[in-house]
């Protein structure tokens, strides 16, 4: 049985004093939650060390939003897998939407940056998904297997079991435009069945597949009651601790 992974996105949003204030508020309210849902806050990297001291002891996980994959070196402004785990971190969010849109992200990269992740024992939680046109001309399964494929070239199947897979309908992102539950189990078991073809059915069963996409307090639980949905990555909702805790509770 594949754990349920819920994982907050906070995006370019929390000074640390207000990074420390919502992870108090969030820790006691989801700390029922422990070993039956992951909970997962992935913060702007200036928050990392106030968060991981603030947790320390709960149950809520601490991710990164990006990585570099050069060890070290002459990359200003970058940050490389080492410096996040000697943190504390445990997991990275890689291949976002808003970084494939805006940063130059492709798929070579989000594969350059994965593979750095899990060599320095980081899990990703690698983003997929598809354009509003690319869903109007029925690419949708072509650009995720695409993806799919890419993203996870090389990477064996010991360590895409330890990754994440977000499936990310861009055209869901921070729109309150949700998926329908029905349109989310689709291409989340299209992506298992993908990752069945590259390694096997056993290894396609064991990897968590989240849905994210103006995920809420009131859509979660159909959302989440899909087969194929393992979690969520949430935006807007993971700034507010009660309505992120909504969402743990109903994974
Ligand atoms: P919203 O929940 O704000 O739509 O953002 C989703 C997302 O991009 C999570 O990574």
């Amino acid at each position: 049985v594949r754990k349920a992974i819920i994982a907050g996105n906070w995006k370019m949003n929390k000074t640390r004093p207000e990074a420390k204030e919502l992870l108090e508020a969030i820790k006691p309210l989801v700390a029922n939650a422990e070993g039956k849902v992951e909970v997962i806050a992935c913060v702007p990297f200036t928050n990392l060390e106030t968060a991981i001291n603030a947790t320390a002891g709960s149950n809520v996980k601490i991710g990164a939003e990006n990585v570099h994959f050069e060890k070290s070196g002459a990359f200003t402004g970058e940050i490389s897998a080492d410096m996040l785990v000697e943190l504390g971190v445990e997991y990275v969010v890689i291949g976002h939407s808003e970084r494939r849109q805006y940063f130059g992200e492709t798929d070579e990269t989000v594969n350059k940056r994965t593979k750095a992740a899990l060599a320095a024992g980081l899990k990703p939680i690698v983003c997929v998904g598809e354009l509003l046109w690319e869903r109007e001309c029925n690419i949708t399964e072509e650009v995720i297997a695409r993806q799919v494929k890419l993203d996870f070239f090389g990477v064996s199947a010991e360590d895409v079991k330890k990754s994440v897979i977000a499936y990310e309908p861009v055209w869901a992102i921070g729109t309150g435009k949700t998926a329908t539950a029905d349109q989310a189990e689709e291409v989340c078991a299209f992506i298992r069945a993908t990752l069945a073809k590259i390694y096997d059915e056993a290894t396609a069963e064991a990897v968590t597949i989240q849905y994210g996409g103006s995920m809420n307090a009131k859509n979660c639980a159909e959302l989440l009651s899909k087969e194929n949905v393992d979690g969520g990555l949430i935006g807007g909702a993971s700034l507010k601790a009660a309505d992120f805790n909504t969402i743990v509770q109903a994974a």
